[in-house]
């Protein structure tokens, strides 16, 4: 069994600030092991489609969804106004591409990310305001039929995975 995970979550500075998203030492520390065995496939869907670390944060725009992302008829911005859809829709291909070819079925991403929040998201106005809804790379991989959780099942999946080992 091969489990994707958002790389910040298992300390990959790769977050759009150049940090990780390490909340917990001793859990990072239980989850290593999964890392190094190849259970736990972490992935940076920003980073595979080609954005930098760092780079300027970017949300859905107001009033859009994920889903409005992927059909085409929304686009993802960073707070300057750039246009970085064409990247976070790349990054969700790559990512969906990795699960299929790696045989994986399941998810644990980061919340609230434009591309990894799997139940909310900023709103689009660069305010610090969530809604609900996922990021694209999250709903691109829900619509494909991989099982999508957020880090906060981490510890108990890191309980399961040790039983099993
Ligand atoms: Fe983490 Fe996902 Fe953002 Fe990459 S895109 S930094 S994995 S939340």
């Amino acid at each position: 069994m091969k489990i994707l995970i958002s790389a910040c979550l298992l300390g990959a500075p790769c977050r759009y600030d150049g940090r990780s998203i390490v909340s917990d030492a001793s859990l990072l520390e239980r989850l290593t092991p999964f890392l190094k065995n190849g259970t736990l496939v972490p992935v940076c869907p920003e980073c595979e489609g080609g954005l930098s670390i760092p780079r300027s944060p970017a949300e859905i725009e107001p009033k859009k969804t994920a889903i409005d992302v992927l059909e085409g008829n929304a686009q993802v911005l960073s707070r300057q106004g750039k246009n970085v859809t064409a990247e976070y829709l790349k990054g969700a291909q790559i990512t969906l591409k990795r699960c299929q070819s790696m045989n994986i079925f399941r998810a644990v991403l980061k919340e609230k990310s434009p591309s990894c929040g799997a139940h909310s998201v900023y709103d689009g106005t660069f305010c610090g305001t969530l809604k609900s809804g996922r990021g694209v790379t999250a709903e691109f991989l829900c619509l494909n039929g991989i099982s999508v959780s957020d880090e906060s099942v981490l510890s108990d999946l890191c309980s399961q995975l040790e039983q099993i080992a």
